[in-house]
Formats: C-alpha cells, structure tokens, sequence
C-alpha cells in the first residue's frame, strides 16, 4: 500500500535511515474550545482525553509520560529513535515561556529526534508560531493543525470553534516560517456531503501544508455526539463508501504531500460507531483495492482536479510562498508518481 502514497513512516525512515515512532503526551493542557474563551464543550467528536491517545499515561508527569512511551514503543518494535507528540487537547495553549520550556525538556534525550504539536488554528499567535520556529533551526519539529471540514457550516454543526478562514491563515502564518504543517481531515461529518467533503480536500491539496491526515468520523463514548447517534440523528458512512472516497482524495492531493493516516481505528472499549472502525486493516485493503484496480496513486489527478481549487475559497495558493523542505526532499524524487 506504502507506494501508492507517500506515507509519514518511509519520510522519516528517509530522513532517519530508521523508522521513526511517536510517543503521544498529554501536557496538562485544556483547549480554547472547552474552557469558554472560544466555546464550552468542545468539539461534539471529541472525547474527555482531548482526542489524545489511550496509551498516555495521564495520571504521569510529562517527563515520565515521554520516558515510559518511549520504553513501551522500544519493548514492543526495538524502536531506536523517536518524536515527542503533544497530541492530547491544544498545545500552544499556554504562555510562550511555559511551551519553550515544555518543548526543550522533551528534547532532552538522545533518542527524540523531534517534535510534533497538535493544536488549534485560532491558538497559535505569531510570537508561538516564532519560537516554534527557532526549533525548527536545530531539530525536526511538525505543527499539527485541525480544519476537518472546510466548511464552515459544518464547522458550526460540530462547535469546532473556528472558520476555516482562521485555519488558511494559520498555514500561511507557519509556512512563511518555514515549518512543516499538517492537517486533520474527518469525513462524514454532520452537513457535509461527498461534494463538500472533496472540496475541503481540494483545497487543502492546494494551500500549502506538508502532510495530512484524514479519517472517517467514529463516535467515541461520552462525546456529545454519542446522544445523536443513540437518538438516530447521526448517519455515518458506509465503509465503501469511505475507501472510495479516500482513493478519490489520494489521487487529487500533491505527489509530494506526506500522508500521516487514512483510516481512524479504536477499540470496543471506547468506540461506539461505526463498527468497521475496530478493523483498520480491512479498511486499508479496501483503499487499496480501488487504487489498483483504477491503475491510480496519490498524486495521479492533482493537476486536473486541483486548479483553480482557491478560487471563491480562502485557501492561499500554496505558491504564495516557499513550500517547506518537507515538499523539497530529493529523496521523494525516487518516488515521482506514476501518472
Ligand atoms: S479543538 Fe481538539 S481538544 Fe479542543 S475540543 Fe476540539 S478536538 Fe477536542
């Protein structure tokens, strides 16, 4: 499947010459969305961990979170090198200070080899967005901002919190510092239709972020939207439905574009819906299958289906400004698409 995308595990392993683990941490932070400065209750998708992973040991100190990742992921795949991921709730939500620090004490071992930080696109001011790039200089840092539709109805209909104008504008703000930018895309989200949920993606292929990721929306138990799918208020896609989707979006993003993840997977202890979300392997399968059988890759589409993408949109052409040395890799080059 890795070569009909260029996936995140062959970048780093490119640029490492060894596969490359995240160790997910949760910082203590909460979220503009949930403490009533943006919102209260946060995203309707969202869970009481802040969309971090099961795996955080949040009842640890930061330190301890990272340094029992990283035995974990060692014992478990002889893992040798390693990124610090501050995944759960908004990551630069905090002074610059108390983020500088946070970010320096994770680099203090040998074996983490960068950062990656989830946040917000209203939560990354331009002092952040500069001290997050002077990192940069020294090690391999990733900011992970969410859009998930760039619809702004939907947007609404999830209580995210913020425009999709905000996000254009926080890719821009990191890309014209050089940084490597990733998105969170999620398909099948209340008000959007296949039409708008390819528009989202064509404009995102279009505004200049390095890697994506996008996953079908699953129902977490306790997330406000556990209420609309018991009350049947709440459709979700079907799993072709969702692999054909993924195909048509691969095929219309940039060659170049690192594909972080496709499919979103859980455990029954957590998910309540759909039900394919507890077998990502079969999803996988799927996308692939469409793929091979149109004779078709990411990248394949881009030029036809992504010109003029921006046009009434607020998405910035991505040739506004230098794209990052992430698009720039002439290790990629071996990988020139097939169409
Ligand atoms: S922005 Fe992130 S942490 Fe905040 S409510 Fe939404 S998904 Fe949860």
């Amino acid at each position: 499947m890795s070569q009909l995308y260029r996936s995140f595990n062959n970048y780093l392993k490119e640029i490492f010459g060894t596969r490359v683990y995240r160790v997910p941490l949760d910082a203590g932070f909460t979220c503009p969305n949930r403490d009533g400065v943006r919102a209260f209750g946060g995203c309707t998708f969202c869970d009481d961990r802040g969309s971090g992973a099961p795996t955080i040991k949040t009842d640890l100190a930061m330190k301890e979170q990272l340094l029992s990742g990283i035995e974990r992921i060692r014992r478990r795949y002889k893992a040798q090198k390693f990124l610090a991921y501050f995944q759960a709730f908004s990551n630069t939500y905090a002074p610059e200070a108390v983020l500088q620090n946070l970010y320096e004490n994770s680099l203090d071992h040998p074996d983490v080899v960068g950062l990656m930080i989830g946040t917000r696109p209203d939560c990354v001011a331009d002092n952040v967005l500069d001290m997050i790039a002077e990192f940069s200089k020294r090690t391999t840092v990733w900011l992970e901002l969410g859009l998930q539709s760039a619809n702004n109805k939907t947007l609404e209909n999830i209580n995210r919190g913020h425009s999709a104008e905000e996000f254009f504008d926080a890719v821009k703000r990191a890309k014209a510092r050089g940084l490597n930018v990733a998105t969170h895309l999620i398909f099948g989200l209340p008000g959007d239709d296949e039409e708008e949920m390819m528009s989202t993606v064509k404009q995102v292929a279009v505004c200049g972020v390095d890697a994506i990721k996008i996953h079908q929306l699953v129902v977490y138990k306790g997330t406000p939207m556990e209420a609309d799918l018991k009350a049947g208020r709440l459709p979700l896609l079907d799993e072709d439905v969702y692999a054909r989707l993924v195909a048509d979006s691969l095929e219309i993003l940039p060659p170049e574009m690192i594909v972080m993840r496709l499919v979103a997977e859980g455990s029954q202890d957590e998910v309540l819906a759909p039900a394919w979300s507890f077998n990502k392997h079969q999803t996988m399968e799927k996308i692939e299958a469409i793929l091979t059988e149109r004779g078709t890759r990411q990248g394949s589409n881009f030029a036809r289906s992504c010109r003029g993408a921006c046009a009434g949109s607020s998405a910035p052409e991505a040739s506004e400004y230098k794209r990052s040395r992430v698009s720039d890799e002439a290790a990629w080059q071996s990988h020139a698409p097939v169409s």
